[in-house]
């Protein structure tokens, strides 16, 4: 049964939106070479003009991020440069409220989330790598580990004040200075992270924000001044980026898709599976590189899995992002509503059996009805494709060997799941997925002390923990 709950709208007011924002360069916010609208998913109405790049922009951002490494923040003990990402994290923590609204507005999540997970989550990045700062000789990286110099990094739309916080915190941490390019559909929190930045007084050029579109992206990964090319989003442009980068010697980390499986076993504890299917999938709309878009159900028990997760599924309520009764927001821009609609019309064409959640939809705005395949055969393009939507594709399973072969069936190696009540099963079944992360009886589990990365096409380098510091330092 679904409850009725009144709205619970948090205010717009309180983003203290502006009608303009503008490119961050060398510590001052600047006109930039043209503009483009930002968009809010919900309800297809411009939030705001904001300035964008050019390549004029990006030499002269590279440069400034290149004389503060040199001058300021380079030569800065590590204890200084701490106090600086203290305060900034902070300052994140103390303008959560606006961070999320603002976030929520921007990109089309559920407020829940963005004030639950993404902005806890980047200033628990920004306080952890604070931390790191003097204390790097002692991270097991060598006896004096240096930085790199200038990082270009390239970040996508799903998580916007995240992604910024997972490399802004550490290049800083590890006396890098940084470029930064935000997705076109969200420049918001980037650039008010540039305002945090200048508030706590970091130094001119440390951190450089530069809205713009792909080719923005791309003449900062390719500019010379850039050592070291920080990169999140889809695998078509890591590989671009990859060929870009070929023979130049730049140091090159990169997190693209995923196809993850999330395996249920039979002795399960099948209504904390169905928690973490219906989180695995559903948080943020699916647009999540780590989604547990596959789910791998073993046959004797598929039928009641089933009906417990379309029962649970029922429940969710797709809506409003601002309302905190909202479980599913909007999709974030036009042309991802158009993939997952494409997409879905394939598992159709191919065969699958498509269920929908009876849930309302708003009348107005980009939204996806939370949307389960079954049937699902390993060639269908919904088993193999990042649908990057709220969108499962079910198959099943006889054999813990039959779950690991499928699992493993996907050029993709970001993440995994496995339910299971036996922990020798969990450990074999962990130890055999080809995967960056495997969750264990939990899924979409993100800590700052704990790595995060992919293999094969869903990229190299590791965002977090030590190993995510090694990243941006020469040993
Ligand atoms: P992209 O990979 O195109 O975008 C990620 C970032 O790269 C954005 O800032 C984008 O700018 C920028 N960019 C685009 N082209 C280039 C380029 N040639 N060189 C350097 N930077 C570039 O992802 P999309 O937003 O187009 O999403 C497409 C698909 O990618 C999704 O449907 C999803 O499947 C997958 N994806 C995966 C993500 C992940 O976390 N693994 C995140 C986002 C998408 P701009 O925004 O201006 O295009």
């Amino acid at each position: 049964m679904t409850w009725t709950y009144a709205p619970a709208p948090e205010s717009a007011a309180l983003a203290n939106l502006q009608p303009a924002y503008r490119p961050f360069i060398d510590g001052e916010f600047v006109d930039g070479n043209g503009s483009m609208k930002t968009v809010n998913p919900a309800t297809e109405e411009v939030l705001a003009e904001v300035g964008t790049a050019s390549a004029d922009d990006v030499d002269r951002a590279v440069a400034a991020a290149r004389r503060a490494y040199e001058t300021t923040w380079g030569p800065m003990p590590g204890a200084e440069r701490a106090k600086y990402l203290f305060r900034i994290a902070r300052i994140v923590a103390e303008r959560a409220r606006e961070l999320a609204v603002l976030e929520t507005l921007d990109n089309g999540k559920p407020i829940r989330e963005s004030r639950d997970v993404d902005v806890p989550t980047a200033a628990a990045h920004l306080f952890h790598h604070a931390g790191w700062a003097d204390k790097l000789e002692y991270a097991g990286l060598g006896p004096s580990p240096k930085p790199l110099g200038v990082v270009g990094a390239v970040i996508p739309w799903n998580f916007p004040l995240l992604m910024a916080a997972w490399k802004v915190a550490p290049a800083l941490a590890t006396g890098n200075t940084i470029v930064l390019k935000p997705a076109e559909t969200t420049p918001l929190t980037a650039l008010v992270l540039a305002e945090i930045a200048a508030e706590a007084g970091l130094p001119a050029g440390v951190l450089n924000v530069l809205p713009g579109a792909g080719d923005i992206g791309a003449a900062v990964v390719a500019h010379p001044g850039v050592a070291k090319v920080a990169f999140t989003g889809s695998t078509d442009v890591g590989k671009q980026i990859q060929r870009t980068l070929a023979g130049t010697g730049k140091r090159l980390t990169l997190e693209l898709g995923g196809k993850a499986a999330n395996i249920v076993y039979d002795d399960a504890a099948l209504d904390q599976a169905v928690e973490g299917v219906v989180e695995g999938i559903f948080f943020n709309q699916g647009h999540v590189c780590c989604a547990g878009s596959r789910l791998l159900v073993q046959e004797s028990i598929a039928d009641e899995l089933m009906e417990l997760l379309r029962s649970r599924i029922t429940t969710l309520r797709v809506g409003d992002p601002l309302d905190k009764n909202t479980d599913v927001g909007a999709i974030n821009s036009r042309a991802q509503l158009d993939k997952i609609v494409d997409l879905a019309a394939a598992g159709d064409a191919e065969g699958a059996r498509r269920w929908t959640s009876p849930c309302p939809l708003p009348e107005r705005g980009l939204f996806f009805p939370p949307t389960v395949f079954s049937e699902v055969e390993q060639t269908m393009r919904v088993a193999r494709e990042e649908i990057f939507g709220p969108v499962l594709s079910v198959l099943t399973f006889r054999t813990p060997a039959e779950a690991v072969a499928k699992a493993n069936n996907t050029p993709y190696g970001l993440s995994a799941g496995v339910w299971t009540d036996k922990g020798a099963k969990a450990m074999w079944t962990g130890r055999q997925l080809r995967a960056g992360v495997v969750w264990t009886n939990t899924f979409n589990r993100f800590d700052p002390t704990s790595p995060f990365g992919g293999m094969g096409e869903s990229g190299f380098g590791r965002e977090g923990g030590r190993a995510g510091l090694a990243a941006y330092l020469d040993g």
